[in-house]
């Protein structure tokens, strides 16, 4: 365990209360289980390269039946550091003993504004049946109870595992054992997204690795990432920056596919994390916007030959020659034929942005 109650009564919590200290209460048998008010002592430590914390002298308690892995303490020292910075006005406390449900947290944080939520760091196996136990217990005291796995149970397929993916719909295994504490964020994807995301090019941000099954759920997506890129929202659900571009950006998506015109803010939004501002101002959108204003322009001009029942007018011929002047001005600022054809790859290839693709595929081939 990593708090214990002192001389005068106080918790004392493990790494917090200087060492000197806590080894002289220790050797005066002044430390107590604040669950069994039993003596405790100080064990590990730096010099002992494990962590910092304190145990009854026979492991004998009725609180703690099962002895306690280093990791799991590591994980809460991490947890806890974690949740106090992100949370500067909440109450952050270890192994708290909740009265209602009558459990110890391993994490407990009571928001200002009355919110409460448990962070369970569980690194040994847990029944299904146990699991859904605390679990309702937890949320019939009104506390939003938040699991975190141990990064030794990442792929063991136990029910609770998938339990806990199926009520917060992501899980997150945790390796508190290296200085930059690792996370592997798991989550559900679509099929269509898993193909979508597979098939894209060269991403600037970050892509997840794609996992194939996440039990009965399909397809899942898993980010390695540091703990500290990590956020907990204000209703406890784990967010991760490229986690939230991916969904976006898959909103989007699902947006260009049934729209009836290519959208020139939301194609902006779409290309943002992957295209620069320069392309994005000076090509890809002055581009759209001529679209927009005619899209059946290079249609009608025909390669030059103008249609049969519309013969190539003179003002088509002229803005036609103004597009590929323009496009000539672009290579000189260093967007040559190649570099726009691998902008071209960026903008998704469905509903009405196909042809807007296929307009400036056009465009291009007759700047020759
Ligand atoms: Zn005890």
């Amino acid at each position: 365990m990593l708090v214990a109650y002192g001389p005068d009564g106080r918790p004392a919590i493990a790494e917090e209360t200087p060492l000197t200290q806590l080894q002289s209460w220790s050797h005066g048998r002044l430390l107590y289980c604040p669950n069994c008010r039993g003596i405790v002592h100080v064990r590990g430590g730096a010099e002992k390269r494990t962590q910092l914390h304190f145990a009854h002298q026979k492991g004998e308690c009725a609180w703690s039946t099962e002895a306690e892995s280093v990791r799991h303490m590591r994980g809460k020292v991490v947890l806890a550091q974690w949740l106090k910075e992100q949370f500067p006005t909440a109450q952050v406390t270890l192994e708290e003993r909740l009265p209602e449900p009558n459990r110890i947290a391993d994490i407990f944080v009571a928001h200002e504004d009355g919110r409460r939520w448990a962070i369970e760091f569980q690194c040994a196996p847990l029944e299904i049946e146990e699991w859904k136990h605390r679990h309702e217990a937890y949320r019939k005291a009104g506390i939003i109870d938040t699991w975190i796995i141990g990064t030794n149970r990442r792929e063991k397929q136990e029910a609770f595992i998938e339990a806990v993916l199926t009520m917060a719909r992501e899980i997150l295994f945790l390796d508190p054992q290296v200085a930059l504490p690792r996370v592997w964020l798991r989550w559900p994807i679509a099929r269509v997204v898993a193909q979508e995301w597979q098939s894209g090019g060269q991403r600037n941000f970050r892509t997840p690795t794609l996992d194939g099954w996440v039990g009965r759920l399909g397809y899942g997506a898993t980010l390695i990432s540091s703990l500290a890129e990590v956020r907990l929202d204000a209703q406890a659900h784990i967010i991760h920056p490229v986690r939230m571009t991916m969904e976006a950006q898959m909103q989007l998506l699902q947006t260009f596919s049934t729209a009836s015109t290519p959208d020139a803010s939301q194609l902006e939004a779409y290309l943002r994390p992957n295209v620069n501002d320069e392309a994005l101002h000076s090509v890809i959108l002055p581009l759209l916007r001529s679209y927009l204003l005619d899209p059946d322009l290079l249609r009608r001009y025909n390669y030059g030959r103008g249609l049969e029942e519309h013969p190539l007018s003179e003002s088509d011929r002229q803005r036609v020659n103004k597009a590929c002047e323009w496009l000539g001005t672009l290579t000189r600022r260093g967007f040559t034929t190649e570099r726009l054809q691998d902008l071209l790859k960026e903008i998704p290839y469905v509903g009405p942005y196909a042809a807007f693709v296929g307009y400036v595929e056009m465009l291009i081939a007759l700047k020759g």
